[in-house]
């Protein structure tokens, strides 16, 4: 990368990098607004600047949403990497709780040295997993692949293992963590709703039984052992 980024940019790329993650396609206008807090005219403007860049960061038609190039990509992971180093370490070695760490991590991502990055990363061990279960990028910005469904697709009476939790909202994970809904724990769906797909889910260790609604579903990810 020829210089480092606006801290602006970057949390666009991230963003982006997020949305077409899981949704596997492209990113709308409408989207990024929504999770930028702006309007789509700006967004659209922004959009139009990062594609036209030399290497181009984004892919950008009019209409057709917009997606990563391989540039776009590497800024993406690399600002990925520092939030879910931050994340970790703020945890193991700071003694944060897990819904208090985004906020900082959102600040401390855009304001970190090369050295600082690869420190934290070797104090922690080279860690895969953040504290939430997101993987984090190596040193050299490979992802760490893992077999994982959405517990809002988990047949009812199945058992399971909790990958990852939204890292975002601080009542999600207070609740969850007060559930024991952590990465690592052994789950059972015992129960959806027809109607509007609230999922009722045991925790095997604490013999707790949790109510999760689908849109909470479709951002916790589990492995089936398969
Ligand atoms: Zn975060």
């Amino acid at each position: 990368m020829p210089e480092e980024l606006s801290p602006n940019i970057q949390d666009y790329l991230k963003r982006i990098f997020e949305i077409t993650a899981s949704s596997g396609g492209k990113a709308t206008t409408n989207q990024l607004a929504a999770v930028l807090g702006i309007s789509p005219a700006s967004v659209t403007n922004m959009v139009q600047k990062l594609s036209k860049t030399s290497p181009p960061y984004l892919a950008y038609q009019k209409h057709q949403g917009v997606s990563l190039t391989a540039a776009g990509r590497r800024a993406a992971l690399k600002i990925i990497r520092r939030h879910r180093l931050i994340e970790h370490y703020l945890v193991k070695a700071l003694g944060y709780t897990w819904d208090e760490v985004h906020k900082e991590a959102e600040i401390l991502e855009h304001a970190m040295s090369p050295t600082l990055e690869s420190r934290i990363d070797a104090a922690l061990g080279y860690p895969d997993f953040d504290p939430h279960g997101d993987p984090i990028p190596d040193a050299d910005l490979v992802l760490p692949e893992v077999e994982q469904t959405a517990l809002s697709r988990l047949p009812v009476g199945q058992f399971a293992v909790v990958i990852r939790v939204p890292h975002e909202d601080p009542q999600v994970l207070q609740y969850l963590g007060k559930c024991g809904l952590r990465p690592g724990a052994e789950i059972k769906l015992v129960a959806r709703t027809p109607y509007d797909q609230t999922m009722r889910v045991l925790i095997l260790s604490t013999d707790e039984e949790v109510v999760i609604g689908p849109t909470l579903g479709d951002q916790i990810t589990l492995s089936t052992g398969k």
